[in-house]
């Protein structure tokens, strides 16, 4: 009868086997690049009852973060949120900037580059994407060059990932604003600062940014759910003019003033208790602080990496030191080794979960995360499962991946 009520039950070593799987002790380490560990007190900030969006404590909320929010995205310019992912702000950055059949010039510098692109084509935009290998950064010099060619302006803007998740390259965003001030071009610069803002330094104003990307759930230490844009001047009115469809994105609706002013509908309001708590943390650090800790925690995961490459191991798979990004580091495997085993192994034998490669790097790479709440402890302990689990792999390596990381984190104490 209870069998009957409950299905057949299945073979007992099927049972077995997922039950081994799933007991798993300690912490689960959270080690991907995105979304990132949330602290605690962020948790116990989100972790009270709601208020109302429209009246004054929301309000009193609402503007400690944006004014927070202006001081890490280092602008005087307009910020603007939405209930979405990154994706969501990709999109309200294109669909506010531009009229059907606009050329956009993309800075190719790996999967989310030239996802951002098929977003634009997919809107009626033209992509011109100006290729580079995925192992370095975007070329300042290339992009002069090609800004000079266009003398009647047909690109309207130039759009760059600041860092490139899928392959732990950073570009150099001064560089590119300057070579297109070189060029003497008048394109918008759209910045995708989604695995940047808030643990690697960038500077809105300073580089002449014209639109910046953003998402809650990397640096800013939230869940995922919340996306921004950081709108300068000159963007803005560039968007009276912009004839794509744009409705919920709309950044005019967000700036009306009306009693919903920066929000379209029902403002998520524990977001704003999370953002508001992170943002004080950020600032209790201090951002040349937060700056310098991904530093630390990314140079000790690269010296880890640079002792497995002994004996034909693995190694970083951006190529260019100075491009090397603080926040994710990619491992590219000796050929012939799938990378998805070993972070599978990773995850099953020591609760240790790593990002995989994306798109053309599925099984070649492994992503290490190491940005948002992290401390020593964490990235070496995740250093050592890395290194078991190429042990366990049969990945030729060399030792002392661990050892390596220590001694460099001793050096900076
Ligand atoms: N851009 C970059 C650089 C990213 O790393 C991601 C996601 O990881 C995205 C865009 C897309 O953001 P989301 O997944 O929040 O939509």
């Amino acid at each position: 009868m209870l069998a009957a009520l409950c299905g057949a039950a299945p073979p007992l070593s099927f049972n077995i086997a997922e039950a081994a799987m799933a007991i798993q002790h300690g912490w689960h380490f959270f080690m991907n690049p995105g979304p990132t560990n949330i602290p605690d007190r962020i948790l116990r900030a989100m972790d009270r009852n709601t208020i109302d969006f429209n009246g004054a404590q929301f309000r009193a909320i609402s503007e400690e973060c944006f004014a927070g929010l202006k001081r890490i995205f280092k602008t005087e310019h307009t910020i603007l949120a939405y209930a979405a992912s990154g994706h969501g702000a990709w999109e309200a950055a294109l669909v506010n900037m531009f009229s059907p059949g606009d050329k956009l010039l993309i800075l190719e510098s790996g999967f989310f580059s030239l996802n951002w692109g098929l977003r634009g084509e997919a809107l009626g935009l033209t992509i011109e994407t100006l290729a580079n290998d995925w192992r370095s950064p975007a070329d300042p010099a290339k992009l002069e060059a090609r800004l000079r060619d266009d003398r009647d302006h047909a690109i309207k803007a130039v759009l760059v990932v600041h860092n490139e998740t899928s392959t732990g390259v950073a570009n150099d965003v001064a560089a590119l604003r300057r070579a297109i001030d070189a060029a003497r071009h008048p394109a918008l610069f759209l910045v995708d600062t989604i695995s940047s803002l808030a643990s690697i330094d960038f500077r809105m104003d300073e580089w002449g940014v014209d639109v910046v990307v953003a998402g809650s759930q990397k640096g800013l230490m939230l869940p995922t759910g919340m996306a921004f844009t950081g709108v300068s001047a000159r963007a803005l009115a560039a968007s009276a003019a912009a004839k794509l469809p744009r409705v919920y994105w709309d950044w005019r609706r967000l700036l009306s003033g009306t009693s919903q002013a920066f929000w379209n509908g029902t403002a998520p309001v524990h977001f704003f208790y999370g953002l508001q708590e992170a943002l004080r943390m950020l600032e209790e650090e201090g951002l040349d602080q937060v700056f310098a800790r991904h530093h630390r925690l990314a140079e000790a995961t690269r010296r880890a990496v640079r002792a497995w490459r002994q004996n034909d191991g693995p190694e970083v798979f951006a190529t260019d030191p100075r491009a090397q990004s603080d926040t994710v580091t990619a491992v590219l495997l000796p050929e012939g080794h799938d990378a998805d085993a070993v972070r599978q192994l990773c995850l099953d034998r020591f609760n240790v979960s790593l990002g995989g490669g994306l798109d053309r790097l599925r099984g070649r790479v492994m992503r290490i995360g190491h940005l948002g709440d992290l401390n020593e402890p964490m990235i070496l302990g995740t250093i050592a499962a890395v290194e078991m689990a190429l042990e366990l792999s049969g990945v030729p390596h060399g030792s002392g991946g661990a050892q390596a990381a220590m001694e460099y984190l001793i050096s900076q104490q």
